[in-house]
């Protein structure tokens, strides 16, 4: 029976776990037995009890949690080839040779570093005797297959990560709270949401909650924003607006690559437009919760997919991530997608913002 392996990696993302439930029991459902690998890079670099063989009732449940149940971690020893080492030989110490990694741009990154130097593990794990030969022989080739799983939706060709919609009613959920106290007091409340590098959940939070003005890393404001901005709020409230909402990515720059804060924005909001201001860092809150139903849904289908696809793999094909895009479910080569978004961060730094936009597409 074949046996694949699934981890969740990096940070959290509601949707993991439906995710890692779609996995296991598709396995099942394909005569596989499937394992699941905790504290993502971690558990593959310590093993043993961390690597646990699923049954179909153990992901009961899975699917309405947030977080990941099978816990995820930042691990130091994955990123050097010792513990990439180790990793391998306890991949084959459970007879496992088909990976599906749940994590973001890192987690699939180091998917695929793994993946390259599979082979020259395998010689080092007989050449030192911690193998043999025939050891080794039935796992010539490591299938590896990536899920996004991440609130920041800034993946290269996909639509949509694993977790960006729950998080993205989350942000919706706390600025409708603070809107009520915004217009009883006729306060401005800048909000700062997560999203590192990418600006998708500042921008979609902007539309969804009809937002004043916001702030994003990928069409930054002109220098001149502290005019722009007092302009626009003045006449959203010279129309009867009685309130003031800004959201501002943790990213958001300006075209000069200067960092804009929250603070930066209050003291305009206060000095210039001479508004009661309030800044709300949302935080982790935005990463926390049950899972909204797209999520489920996604997590759902890609699980799905994300098994056949690692049973389908052959060494001369790339390592596919599962992708969603204009609603369909496909297929991309991970190490493309992975290339295409860190080509956003250099598009912003050499302030091609155009290009960070287009590169930003799913195509
Ligand atoms: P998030 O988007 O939530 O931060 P991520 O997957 O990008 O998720 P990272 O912290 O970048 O999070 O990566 C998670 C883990 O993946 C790292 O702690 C490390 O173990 C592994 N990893 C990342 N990059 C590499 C790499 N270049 N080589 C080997 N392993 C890597």
């Amino acid at each position: 029976k074949r046996r694949i392996g699934v981890l969740t990696s990096g940070g959290d993302a509601p949707g993991m776990n439906g995710a890692v439930r779609a996995i296991v029991r598709m396995a099942i459902h394909y005569e596989c037995e499937a394992f699941a690998i905790y504290e993502g890079y971690d558990g593959l670099v310590k093993g043993g009890d961390l690597i646990r063989p699923m049954a179909w009732e153990d992901v009961r449940g899975f699917l309405s949690e947030g977080g990941t149940l099978i816990g995820t971690a930042r691990c130091k020893e994955f990123m050097q080839r010792p513990g990439r080492l180790q990793a391998a030989r306890n991949l084959i110490s459970k007879g496992i040779d088909a990976l599906i990694v749940i994590g973001g741009d890192g987690s699939l990154t180091g998917a695929d570093v793994f993946r390259a130097e599979w082979p020259g593990l395998l010689e080092e794990l007989v050449s030192s005797s911690q193998l043999s030969e025939q050891d080794v022989e039935p796992f010539k080739h490591l299938n590896i297959v990536g899920l996004v799983g991440s609130i920041d939706n800034d993946l290269s060709m996909t639509d949509a990560t694993i977790g960006c919609y729950t998080s993205l009613t989350r942000i919706c959920e706390a600025v409708d709270s603070v809107d009520t106290t915004a217009t009883s007091h006729q306060r401005a409340f800048i909000i700062e949401v997560m999203g590192r590098h990418c600006g998708w959940l500042a921008l979609m939070a902007g539309v969804a909650t009809g937002a004043d003005f916001i702030f994003i890393p990928e069409n930054p404001c002109q220098e001149t924003w502290a005019e722009d901005l007092c302009a626009t709020v003045q006449k959203h409230r010279k129309l009867g607006k009685r309130k003031t909402i800004v959201i501002i990515a943790e990213g958001a720059i300006d075209e000069k690559l200067n960092k804009i804060t929250p603070n930066m924005v209050k003291d305009i909001l206060s000095n210039q437009a001479k508004l009661d201001t309030r800044v709300t860092t949302l935080g982790h809150v935005q990463r926390g919760g049950t899972p909204c139903a797209y999520d489920r849904m996604l997590a759902t289908l890609q699980g799905v997919d994300a098994v056949k696809a690692v049973l389908e793999c052959t060494p001369d094909k790339p390592s596919p991530v599962i992708c969603i895009v204009e609603n369909k479910i496909c297929r991309r080569p991970l190490v493309e997608a992975v290339a295409q978004t860190k080509e956003v961060a250099v598009a912003i730094n050499n302030k091609d913002f155009e290009k960070a936009m287009h590169l930003r597409d799913a195509e």
